[in-house]
């Protein structure tokens, strides 16, 4: 990371929005295996909730009444209607805080950026736990075994306790038990349908029920009756990843092994390395004729809020060219690339760029003469 980036300032507005998420992201931890939420709220939330009301004072707004009465405002209605002045954000009509009880992917978007200004999100479960993958590994020297973790956890986001228990044989350094058991929980009962455990067919998460879309993923955006994805009965002991593994990990890693496989098939005696010297930055690609690229695959729904938040790619290990990689679906947003682009313009320089996941390939495979 280079020495002058600065983390850009945020508008009152920005704050207050972004301490709800946050508060709403630390809700959800607690809520967990369908314990329920215990008084006092997360402070972040209470102190949005006191900064919301006096906004809305402000400006002659109707205000939420009480804390409660502010979820269901993150439920129900959508963040362009709420009275903050935020149109470089460019929210569409149907963005809210939460779906149902879950925190959306916007919420978890903004919750990020909070991350930046202080340590408020470092006691989440996801961060202590892969911290300590990582710290087991780089005592061991070996980078692969924080590389196969992390692609574990990725392609089973529902493991059975038979998945587990040949996983654990073959963990090596063995220390790594720890993480790993420490990663997944029971699946809860709310998501049975009968005696069996349904799947998503795209991402292979758990799905469940939706008041209106029927059964619905956290990880991608499935959404239906769920009858092509695995079902797995409860008598083989099902266990879910956590959901803040879930939500940045897992979900962030599906795009990253995807561009992996279509890197790897492009031949061509291209080398491509996963999260290279303990997750510096997602992917380094070598060229036959020595030229390196870092490329970091980013999946946020709100691509401002991804360009207040995005640091410069490390310079270590060392690359000629940069990339930061979205995935096609993201196209169908529009303004999404010129969006980042303006906004995170202190970060693309010295050699880096934003482009579509299918630009990236073109690139790569013109390089390559394939
Ligand atoms: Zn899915």
């Amino acid at each position: 990371m280079t020495g002058s980036y600065t983390v850009p300032e945020l508008s009152p507005d920005e704050l207050t929005l972004i301490r709800i998420a946050t508060g709403i992201m630390q809700l959800a931890e607690k809520v967990q295996g369908g314990k329920p939420a215990k008084l006092p709220y997360p402070a972040p939330l209470q102190l949005g909730f006191s900064q919301l009301s006096k906004l809305c004072l402000l400006k002659g707004a109707a205000r939420p009444k009480s804390v409660p009465d502010l979820l269901s405002w993150c439920q129900q209605s959508p963040l362009k209607d709420w009275p903050l002045e935020l149109p470089e954000y460019n929210f569409s009509s149907d963005d809210t805080l939460l779906d149902d009880q879950i925190p959306t992917q916007v919420c978890s978007n903004l919750a990020e950026l909070a991350g930046s200004n202080s340590q408020v999100l470092a006691e989440l479960t996801q961060k202590r736990i892969i911290y300590s993958v990582f710290e087991i590994s780089q005592q061991a020297n070996a980078p692969d075994a924080y590389v196969e973790f992390r692609r574990f956890i990725i392609t089973h986001p529902v493991a059975t306790e038979s998945d587990l228990v040949k996983r654990r044989l073959n963990l090596n350094p063995e220390a790594l038990t720890k993480p790993l058991e420490e990663a997944y929980e029971p699946a809860p009962d709310s998501c049975l349908v009968g005696d069996c455990y349904q799947c998503c067919p795209n991402c292979g998460n758990l799905l469940r029920h939706h008041i209106k879309k029927g059964r619905v993923c956290d990880m991608c955006d499935y959404a239906g009756d769920g009858a092509t994805g695995r079902r797995i009965h409860k008598q083989e002991e099902v266990y879910w990843l956590k959901q803040g593994l879930r939500r940045y990990i897992a979900t962030p890693g599906i795009p990253e092994l995807r561009l992996e496989k279509r890197l790897q098939e492009l031949g061509g005696n291209l080398e491509v390395k996963l999260w290279p010297e303990f997750d510096r930055y997602d992917l380094r690609i070598v060229f036959p004729d020595g030229e390196a690229w870092a490329i970091d695959v980013k999946d946020w729904k709100n691509s401002f809020a991804l360009a207040k938040k995005v640091e410069p790619i490390p310079s270590d290990p060392p690359w000629e060219r940069a990339y930061f990689v979205f995935p096609d679906e993201r196209r169908k947003q529009s303004y999404y690339l010129n969006a980042f682009r303006e906004a995170a313009e202190r970060v693309l320089k010295n050699k880096t760029d934003a482009l579509f996941e299918s630009d990236l390939i073109d690139k790569v495979k013109k390089k390559l003469g394939v």
